[in-house]
């Protein structure tokens, strides 16, 4: 049973005379993460509100598997942290918000807060945390209602390489740990590359461009310096190339496992 089923889905802004996306169709297969990849403006973060429910189709369905609908989370491209609150009190919100902060939640709240390296900033505000640490803490606040899956909306740009590498490898451990499913936004084909399990390759009329799975096994910093990762890196790049000299034609593209 597919994860996240999208068929012909189409969306216009009201305020809008043309349509960010139309005939979009793809499926998800069960546990594989997907990047979503494709220039500014593709309507990546409106497919985005689009699975989260915050938008709603102009045409065409989205079916999420019922446990993956009940348990969605979504971390903003900025951490958008509450300033007044502490790193703890701010992970504890969405459990006050559903009156679930039970001594157990708190427990839990410190575990991950652990877990993240957050132990000893838990009563530090996020003016007093490098940026690193705020993403860290929206993570930890995207956690702890503990979702199957998890929205990521281009989350690690503002970093330093050094803190987005981190944190790169801290999804892919949650994602292992937890069983967690995520769909991640970037610019970046090489984040892409390192996250997905698949990519959704989109141009800048919201089509279809490439649909893949990567198949390049398990992730560490290291893969990033091997020729096979460099190969895949370099298919999107060239799909990039050819995307913006408009040689592909306007019709999806089937491909096989890079
Ligand atoms: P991306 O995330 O790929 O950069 P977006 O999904 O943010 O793209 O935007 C896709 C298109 O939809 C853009 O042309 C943008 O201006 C437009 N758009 C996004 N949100 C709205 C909105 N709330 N109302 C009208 N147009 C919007």
């Amino acid at each position: 049973m597919p994860s996240i089923d999208v068929q012909q889905l189409s969306k216009r802004y009201a305020n809008s005379t043309q349509a960010v996306f139309s005939d979009l169709s793809f499926t998800l297969p069960q546990y594989e993460s997907l990047n979503l990849l494709g220039p500014s403006g593709c309507g990546k973060t409106t497919l985005l509100r689009l699975l989260m429910g915050l938008e709603q189709p102009t045409s065409g369905s989205i079916h999420l598997a019922p446990e993956l609908g009940t348990h969605m989370s979504y971390v903003f491209q900025e951490p958008r942290l509450v300033p007044w609150r502490t790193c703890l009190e701010n992970v504890l919100l969405p459990l006050e918000l559903t009156s679930k902060n039970s001594p157990a939640a708190r427990d839990r709240t410190l575990d991950l807060l652990q877990q993240l390296g957050l132990a000893d900033r838990l009563q530090h505000f996020p003016g007093e945390l490098s940026g690193g640490m705020q993403m860290r803490v929206a993570l930890a606040r995207a956690l702890i209602t503990q979702p199957k899956i998890i929205l990521l909306d281009e989350p690690f740009p503002a970093l330093d390489e050094r803190s987005r590498f981190r944190l790169q490898d801290l999804l892919l451990e949650l994602k292992s740990r937890l069983s967690l499913q995520y769909v991640f936004v970037t610019h970046s084909i090489s984040e892409a590359v390192y996250l997905g399990d698949r990519i959704l390759l989109m141009d800048i009329k919201g089509h279809v461009k490439d649909w893949r799975p990567v198949a390049l096994g398990e992730r560490n910093q290291a893969l990033k310096l091997t020729p096979e990762f460099n190969a895949v890196v370099q298919t999107y790049t060239q799909l990039f190339g050819e995307m913006e000299s408009g040689l592909l034609d306007s019709n999806a593209v089937e491909a096989q496992p890079c």
